[in-house]
């Protein structure tokens, strides 16, 4: 399995090799340049087109801070000369005159590029033409009363560095005065965050973008209940690039809020940059845990703060990513955020055989081919981790897997070596696979020896978290699933240990649970007295069911 895995991973790797190869021969051949820039732009775009909306839009901005830059670094004397020569323009015609509010905003704008690229050179002269320039169209539009222009002006002042004038212009606009749309505020709140100010943006915030009560009306209200989704997300991106973490997490929980208002006007989730959210959050964990072990304690996320988990729980508020590959992409970067490192540790025969219960724990258990390797491959964003527990002779143990763990700290419990200088992340747990039930032919006392060891396990485990029982969504439950039930509700109710049932392969019945297989359950968990506890429905074809799992895994993280 692995060697095919291999070949046609390199497979993959040398056919694209041989498709880049062949274009840049072909290019050089036609044009003596390799990869002539058309086509890496054409590529670019093509790209951008496939993406979603605001991928794409962030496509758009970075491509054009890039021009920026490179106008900035490669500009000459000319055309520097020619920038300052229509600011000089610019700066007359609003000296002399009251030029209309057409003009008005074409002179912004042309202030506002041209500002950029001679701030992006670092041309002193450009830089104070600019700053004239400015001034003077501020004099212009100082006495009028269309706030629109002053809060276009605003944009483009902060943009250009100009905070003074900006300020002005800020104080003339007003706030909280009803006069701006919402897409004219949330553009002075981003570039106020972008210009480090904060509070100014969160002021604007509370007046113009408050959150609409429900019912809501049709247009105003949906226009702002988005624009401060996007606000509240350029906050935190923000705060949690400061590596400020309690501002971060203020305005997670603020954009959580948010997730019932969004649901109820059916909000496209695309408009709030996810990915890059949870990224932040998790370079951010990962700066903490570099600090932190610096400082010789042990490593971890911010436990219950962890801001990857409340980024996470932000976003399950909200309706679901429609988009597929964004929410891929999306869960896949949770996954790789919260789960760094995972190993097989152990296998244990018998209560003896367990590590030390130094951490906490998650154990799965299902019959055989319910699908439980999958899904734990599928939450840790691993393709073949549970797999390892598949060969011959581990089928009746308890596999256990250290995720976060410290790089060959699985030494410690495998050969009892002593890592005596390294603490453990504080992000560290055990991911039990149990032995699958049903279609193994076992003797009867292996049989017997494994349900007293399970028992036992349940008992005595006491850093035991959650517990996840698989079963098939198309078939229900089997005799031994009742059992399984009939134990836990027996001995986790004494320990603060949540049971989860998790109804897997979804994606066979169109992603819902087959007829009569919910209520068969939902009648024997209440037998069974666990009927308060919770049923998620997963597909590890589909990746139904991620977000649940994660958070019962995060009960986990969070230490014994
Ligand atoms: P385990 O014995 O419980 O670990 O089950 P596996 O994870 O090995 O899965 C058994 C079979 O079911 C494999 O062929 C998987 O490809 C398949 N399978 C597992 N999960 C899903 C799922 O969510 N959807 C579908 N369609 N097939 C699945």
């Amino acid at each position: 399995m692995h060697v095919l895995n291999d070949a046609y991973c390199l497979g993959k790797m040398v056919s694209k090799f041989y498709c880049f190869a062949t274009l840049v021969v072909a290019s050089q051949a036609l044009t003596g340049y390799v990869i002539p820039r058309y086509v890496r732009c054409n590529y670019e775009l093509s790209l951008a087109a496939h993406s979603p909306r605001a991928e794409r839009k962030a496509m758009e901005r970075a491509k054009k801070k890039k021009q920026v830059e490179m106008q900035g670094s490669k500009l000459t004397v000319e055309s520097a000369r020619r920038k300052i020569d229509a600011l000089g323009e610019v700066q007359t015609r609003h000296n002399s005159g009251l030029p209309a509010a057409e003009e008005v905003e074409r002179d912004i704008r042309l202030a506002e590029k041209s500002g950029l690229v001679l701030l992006s050179a670092h041309h002193n002269e450009g830089i104070a033409i600019t700053r004239r320039t400015f001034m003077s169209i501020f004099d212009t539009i100082a006495d009028g009363n269309d706030k629109r222009l002053l809060g276009r002006f605003v944009v483009a002042a902060l943009k250009t560095k100009n905070f003074d004038v900006a300020e002005k212009a800020m104080m003339k606009r007003g706030v909280g005065d009803g006069e701006a749309t919402a897409k004219e505020s949330s553009s002075i709140i981003r570039a106020l965050i972008r210009a480090g100010n904060s509070d100014v943006a969160e002021e604007v915030l509370c007046a113009e973008l408050s959150p609409p009560k429900s019912p809501f009306s049709q247009n105003d209200d949906i226009e702002v209940i988005r624009e401060r989704c996007v606000c509240l997300s350029s906050f935190v991106l923000n705060s949690l690039s400061r590596n400020e973490r309690s501002e971060g997490v203020h305005y997670l929980g603020k954009l959580g809020e948010m997730g019932p208002s969004a649901r109820e006007i059916s909000l496209d989730s695309c408009c709030i940059p996810w990915l890059k959210i949870i990224q932040v959050a998790g370079r951010f964990e990962s700066t903490a845990r570099k600090e932190k072990e610096d400082e010789g304690g042990g490593g971890g996320g911010g436990g219950a703060q962890n801001t990857v988990f409340v980024s996470l729980d932000a976003l399950s508020s909200f309706p679901k990513i429609k988009s597929k590959t964004e929410s891929n992409k999306v869960y896949e970067q949770v996954a790789n955020s919260l789960v760094r490192r995972v190993v097989f540790v152990t296998g244990a025969v018998s209560m003896d055989g367990l590590p030390a219960a130094d951490r906490g724990e998650v154990c799965f258990i299902g019959r055989s081919n319910v699908g439980k390797s999958s899904l734990v491959n599928m939450v840790c964003n691993r393709k073949a981790l549970a797999y390892t527990s598949k060969t011959p002779g581990k089928t009746q143990q308890f596999n256990y897997f250290a995720v976060n763990d410290k790089f060959d700290r699985e030494k410690e419990i495998r050969f009892g070596d002593k890592f005596v200088d390294q603490k453990m992340d504080c992000d560290s747990f055990y991911l039990v696979d149990l032995p699958g039930f049903g279609y193994a032919k076992v003797p009867e006392s292996q049989r017997i020896n494994w349900e007293n060891f399970m028992g036992d396990y349940f008992l005595a485990r006491r850093n035991l978290r959650c517990v996840f029982h698989l079963v098939d969504s198309r078939h229900g439950l089997v005799d031994e699933d009742e059992r399984i039930m009939g134990v836990c509700s027996q001995l986790l109710d004494k320990k603060r240990t949540a049971y989860v049932v998790v109804l897997t392969k979804a994606d066979k019945n169109d992603g819902k649970v087959k007829g009569g297989v919910l209520e068969s359950v939902r009648l024997a968990m209440r037998e069974n007295f666990v009927g308060d506890r919770p049923i998620i429905l997963t597909s590890a074809e589909s990746k139904l069911g991620r977000d649940d799992i994660w958070r019962y895994l995060k009960v986990a993280m969070q230490g014994i």
